[in-house]
């Protein structure tokens, strides 16, 4: 005698309901029944156990989109960045799971089912790793330059003394040699042997090219 195959399923497995063609959660058996629960929430139904067998993983995908877009997701206003695909993250089932469903969406030209999949990706990323989509601008690569036509400063400050620092500057100087000159003058004078150097210069950020 072969057992019905809704006999050896565990409790909350996802399961196809071949008399309705729907995804259901398994619940547990009542009376002869197999219960069953739509993803999401909504009334269980009763199926028969002959009936039942778990989910692929294609049926649970879709089953998943299904029910993530008929929840209500008002009053949930994170601003998800809708103009950059998500990047599904390394080593997730999940991620891996939507990015499949994404992939497999784009070859077939279904772009509500493409979208269906980013929709569901963000909203798993973002609970699931914590991943803020936001609209971002986009990125512009620059160089850093230093601007030749300003000179580089090079300065010197005493700060030996007890209480209060002596504070004498050599001023600034566009050679590090100067300065060193200006401190070796300032000790013999005043024996003061500390102070703090400094350097600056200008700098400017060049927008690079993009390919
Ligand atoms: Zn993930
Ligand atoms: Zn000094």
């Amino acid at each position: 005698m072969v057992e019905p195959i809704a006999n050896q399923i565990e409790q909350g497995t996802l399961v196809y309901d071949i008399s309705t063609n729907k995804v259901g959660e398994y619940r547990g058996k009542a009376g002869p029944y197999a219960m069953l629960r739509p993803l999401g929430g909504g009334r269980e139904w009763e199926a028969a156990p002959e009936a039942v067998r778990p989910a692929t993983p294609q049926e649970r995908l879709i089953a998943s989109v299904k029910a993530a877009n008929s929840r209500s997701w008002v009053g949930n206003s994170v601003p998800y960045d809708i103009t950059t695909p998500p990047s599904p993250i390394p080593d997730c089932q999940a991620c891996t799971d939507l990015a499949v469903l994404r992939y497999e969406a784009r070859a077939r030209n279904d772009g509500t089912a493409e979208t269906d999949a980013n929709v569901l990706l963000r909203r798993h990323q973002h609970r699931d790793h914590e991943i803020r989509h936001r609209r971002v601008f986009r990125f512009v690569p620059y160089a850093i330059v230093q601007d030749p036509s300003a000179e580089p400063e090079y300065e010197a400050r005493c700060v030996s003394g007890d209480d209060t620092d002596c504070d004498a500057t050599s001023g600034p100087y566009g050679n590090p040699a100067d300065v060193e000159e200006w401190q070796r003058k300032h000790t013999q004078e005043t024996r003061h042997t500390r102070y703090r150097r400094s350097f600056a210069d200008y700098a400017e950020l060049e927008p690079q090219p993009q390919n």
